[in-house]
Parts: C-alpha cells; sequence; structure tokens
C-alpha cells in the first residue's frame, strides 16, 4: 500500500503532473487476469495518497464483483502479485493548490482592494529571508503568507500563517507558500479569497454524482471521483497462463530508496 505513493513521490520530483494509470496482475481459480484504472492527473504531491487510495479501491471492487459475477469466487480468492504503474510525467511551470484547496474555487472576495505585489520582489525578500523568520522582510510589502502542513498522525492537511503583516485580510494581498515533494522553495502562489481558502468544508453537505448516483460527505473524493469519470474507464483482460512479456530499456529502481522491487521500463 505505501510502494505505489512512495515510487509517485520519487517521480514527482521535477515534474508538475503526473498521468498515473495502476494495474493490478490479479491469479483466480488457475486463471491470469489484468484489471488496469484509466489515466488520472495529480497536480500536486500532497494529492498523491488519497488518489492512490481512491484507485485502489475503486480497483478492487472492480475486481470483486468481477470475480464473483464470472468465477463466483470472493476477492479473498484472488492472489495480486505484481502491480503495473504508468506514468506520464510533465512539466508546465505552472503551481496547482492541493485538491482540498483546489476544489473551493478561487475568485477573487467580492469588494475586495488589494494592492499590486511586485512578485519578483516578494519572491526574492521570502529566499533571503526564509529562516530568520519576522526578520528583515521589507516594510514595503505589505502581505500575509500561508504554508502548508501535513498533521504526523491524522495526516490531515492544512494552512498555518507564516507571516502576517496586516489584520485586514480581506484587502491584503495573501500568498501560499509552495514547496516540491522535497520541501524545497518552489514558489508564491496567490491567494484571491483567503477566507473561503481557509473555511473548513462543512461535512454536513452530501455531494451527489449526477451520473452514477454515488454520495460522498468529502468534496475531495468527489473530485477525485469526477476525474476518474466514476470508475467507468477501468478494463480487464484475460492472460494466457504461460504468457510472457518481454520489455526494453528496464531498469531496476534502488530498492534502498523505494523500499520496494520495481523495475522501470523508459518508454
Ligand atoms: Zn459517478
Amino acid at each position: 500500500m505505501h510502494a505505489v505513493p512512495r515510487l509517485l513521490r520519487f517521480l514527482k520530483y521535477e515534474a508538475n503532473r503526473l498521468q498515473v494509470t495502476i494495474g493490478f496482475y490479479v491469479n483466480v481459480t488457475k486463471q491470469r487476469m489484468y484489471y488496469e484504472s484509466s489515466p488520472i492527473a495529480i497536480a500536486h504531491h500532497l494529492d498523491i495518497e488519497e488518489t492512490v487510495d481512491m484507485i485502489f479501491s475503486l480497483l478492487l471492487e472492480k475486481i470483486s464483483s468481477y470475480v464473483m459475477m464470472h468465477q463466483r469466487v470472493p476477492l479473498e480468492a484472488c492472489t495480486i502479485k505484481r502491480l503495473k504503474v504508468i506514468v506520464k510525467r510533465e512539466w508546465n511551470g505552472k503551481l496547482s493548490l492541493p485538491l482540498q484547496y483546489r476544489v473551493k474555487c478561487d475568485g477573487p472576495a467580492p469588494g475586495s482592494i488589494k494592492e499590486s505585489v511586485d512578485l519578483a520582489l516578494l519572491t526574492q525578500s521570502f529566499i533571503n529571508y526564509h529562516g530568520q523568520r519576522f526578520g528583515h522582510f521589507p516594510i514595503s510589502l505589505r502581505v500575509n503568507l500561508f504554508s502548508l502542513r501535513v498533521c504526523a498522525t491524522t495526516k490531515e492537511l492544512y494552512v498555518v500563517p507564516y507571516l502576517l503583516r496586516s489584520e485586514d485580510w480581506t484587502n491584503t494581498p495573501t500568498f501560499l507558500i509552495q514547496t516540491n515533494v522535497t520541501g524545497e522553495f518552489q514558489g508564491l502562489q496567490e491567494i484571491h479569497n483567503v477566507h473561503k481558502f481557509l473555511k473548513e468544508d462543512s461535512r454536513d453537505h452530501v455531494f451527489e454524482c449526477r451520473l452514477c448516483k454515488s454520495h460522498f460527505a468529502d468534496r475531495t473524493q468527489f473530485a477525485l471521483h469526477k476525474q476518474i469519470s466514476c470508475g467507468s474507464g477501468f478494463g480487464v483482460w484475460h492472460m494466457d497462463g504461460d504468457s510472457i512479456e518481454l520489455y526494453e530499456n528496464c531498469m531496476q529502481l534502488s530498492r534502498d530508496f523505494l523500499h520496494f522491487p520495481w523495475v522501470g521500463i523508459r518508454i
């Protein structure tokens, strides 16, 4: 369960978007089958765990209903010893918010008048003074800065203030400090409606998918569900028992680092 997120975090380095497809090789009642998810885009490294969780549970659900219908056995009769992960790394230079914040659709707050900020100066000032918090940050920069944190125990993602220069949150230009998968600074992303951005999602609203009628209490899960088109693009293939797959350009990926035996195939 940790192998795939670990691999994707490794591949996310210096890529700002991954297109990911996950496949399970399944042995059941002396047959071999291959189940594959539809491709899904991961725009922020903090979305990796949640996206992989969603794909895994959908794949297991599909396998479970398929083997129950065609082989009349439960999921427990299946053995899965091999996975295939197809990853396309993309770089377009744009920063993305984590999905949890992306679904809040950040737009300008009604009636807010913000001064324009010299982003180059702000970025340079942040780089120079990072590590000496509240030190010599130029007085001329009236901005509020926030950063992302992940709770070590609950894995919950939240935002904390990094530098607050004004109490007038509505009209003060606000930025989120974005870091890459290794924690290196990547850039500052403007947040237009800080109140909406910081507001906790209420859990009492249930979202219903208009296409498949599934219900979600969590807006992020609902967005992921829509991204994979209700799981409709999942495929299943029967494989000959003695079939072999031949690939060129194989490379063994570092087991010390990834903790699991992965073989990379460069396409
Ligand atoms: Zn649906």
